[in-house]
């Protein structure tokens, strides 16, 4: 969605994102478009996977841990409770934190880097109102507004009989760069063409397998745990799956310590090459196979700032004492219209393409937007958005809060408008672009 109080230049976020991405170990390649449609075409979701577990996707806590940083240091179970600015208000000057065994204390310093979520963020610039009565960056009420997630719906399915072509079209596929096979989700996304033309928002289909009910690996983990209600079944299940039983524990022997990681390696990256969805399954099942119902085809989409979708902070306290934060999450009209015009362009699209029809939603079919059933996907953005000018947004070009020298914000919160796209990458690339400009107040250019 276009955003007129941007303000920054395009190139500038370009060399960031191309840096966070070495961080969070993607390739750079793009792979070319496999499928173009009127108003639909090729979308792609890359998954970082893990430096240090092969088995695993990027988690950045293990990350953190293995490369431990000489110049950080990391102050566990201490809540930051409240920001605090010079008497005059116009310099931050201190952060209050508290653990949960009753220890208080102070931490005073040069500059300050405010980066705890998407609801946390407003919460503590909200509740930090004793030198500002509106909180702090809250001169035109902005802090906590425009809070947007991604609007996510299951829109139709495949059966299990006719999902094969639709998988393979749609799955997961290994892209090498630099001896590493790099694995890639395909989607499709609207083009930008239609969401001009129909005033939609930004959005996207991606393709997840369901699972069956009469799945071995659950029969057998409800038997091992004594909490199966039907023991007869399970144990025919159990037997009767006893492949996907042999994969899983090849799988435990794959992900074991004592496996040579060398080995892992090449095994991990002929399997991305030569099984890609075998491979995510394997990646979102935690290495335990599963026998497989259907395909359902899920979207997610983009979310138009609204000022009264919004975090507040609530009457009651939390255990420090910091007033709560009170979520008000809106979903509008054009998120609905947005969502039933891609599962109809969806439809259109795969059976022009000869692919099975999929099954609709019944809100899809009787073109009730109303009634879709949306979910957040734990994408909080938008509560301290970036803006040119403070009657608009929290931060400026920088992530520094609009009047405040030394206090800047990163996260999700500085996002103006959200896309439809997962949002680490470009919060890492908003973060390392910080780093650079703080780099620079501290030192020099
Ligand atoms: C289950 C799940 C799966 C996800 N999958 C994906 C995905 O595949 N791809 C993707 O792009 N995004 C994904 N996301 C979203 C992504 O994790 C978030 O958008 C991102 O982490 C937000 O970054 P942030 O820095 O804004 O906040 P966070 O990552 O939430 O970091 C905030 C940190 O601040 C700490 N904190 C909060 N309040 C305080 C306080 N008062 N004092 C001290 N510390 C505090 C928190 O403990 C936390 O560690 C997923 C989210 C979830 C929940």
């Amino acid at each position: 969605m276009p955003y007129s109080g941007w303000p920054v230049d395009r190139r500038q976020i370009d060399a960031s994102i191309v840096r966070a991405m070495e961080v969070l170990n993607l390739s750079p390649k793009a792979p070319p478009g496999r499928f173009a449609t009127e108003g639909l075409q090729s979308f792609y979701w890359q998954f970082a996977r893990s430096r240090i577990d092969r088995l695993d996707v990027m988690r950045f806590g293990r990350e953190l841990l293995a490369q431990r940083p000489e110049n950080t240091h990391v102050l566990l179970d201490a809540s930051a409770t409240h920001i605090g600015l010079s008497a005059d208000g116009s310099r931050f000057s201190h952060v209050d934190v508290a653990s949960i065994n009753g220890k208080r204390a102070r931490i005073e310093a040069q500059m300050c880097v405010l980066a705890a979520s998407g609801i946390e963020n407003a919460r503590l610039l909200l509740a930090s109102n004793d030198v500002h009565a509106r909180g702090i960056g809250n001169q035109y009420d902005v802090v906590g507004r425009y809070l947007m997630d991604h609007a996510a719906a299951r829109v139709g399915r495949f059966s299990s009989e006719r999902m094969t072509s639709v998988a393979k079209r749609f799955g997961f596929f290994g892209v090498s760069h630099k001896g590493r096979a790099h694995m890639f989700m395909h989607g499709l996304a609207l083009t930008p063409e239609i969401q001009e033309r129909e005033g939609l928002l930004n959005a996207a289909v991606y393709f997840a397998t369901e699972r069956a009910p009469d799945d071995p690996w659950d029969a057998l983990k409800k038997l091992l745990r004594r909490r199966s209600t039907n023991p007869g079944r399970d144990l025919l299940t159990v037997a009767a799956g006893s492949g996907f039983i042999a994969r899983g524990i090849g799988m435990r022997i794959l992900s074991d310590e004592r496996t040579p990681k060398i080995f892992k390696d090449v095994v991990v990256n002929t399997a991305i090459r030569l099984s890609p969805n075998m491979v995510a399954d394997e990646f979102q099942s935690r290495g335990l196979p599963h026998k497989l119902a259907g395909l359902r085809i899920e979207a997610i989409c983009e979310q138009a700032p609204d000022p009264n979708s919004r975090i507040s902070l609530s009457s009651r306290r939390d255990r420090f004492g910091v007033p709560l934060a009170r979520a008000e999450w809106r979903l509008n009209d054009s998120e609905r219209q947005t969502l039933l015009r891609i599962a109809e362009l969806s439809r259109t699209a795969l059976t022009s393409a000869a692919l099975p029809t999929p099954t609709l939603e019944d809100w899809a079919v009787e073109r009730r937007p109303q009634d879709i059933v949306i979910i957040d996907m734990a994408h909080t953005l938008g509560t301290t958005r970036m803006s040119a000018s403070p009657r608009t947004g929290v931060v400026d070009e920088n992530c520094r809060v609009h009047g405040l020298p030394n206090l800047y914000v990163a996260g999700g919160s500085v996002f103006p408008t959200s896309g439809h796209a997962n949002p680490t990458l470009m919060i890492l690339a908003f973060a390392i672009r910080l780093a650079d400009h703080l780099n620079s107040e501290l030192t020099g250019p």
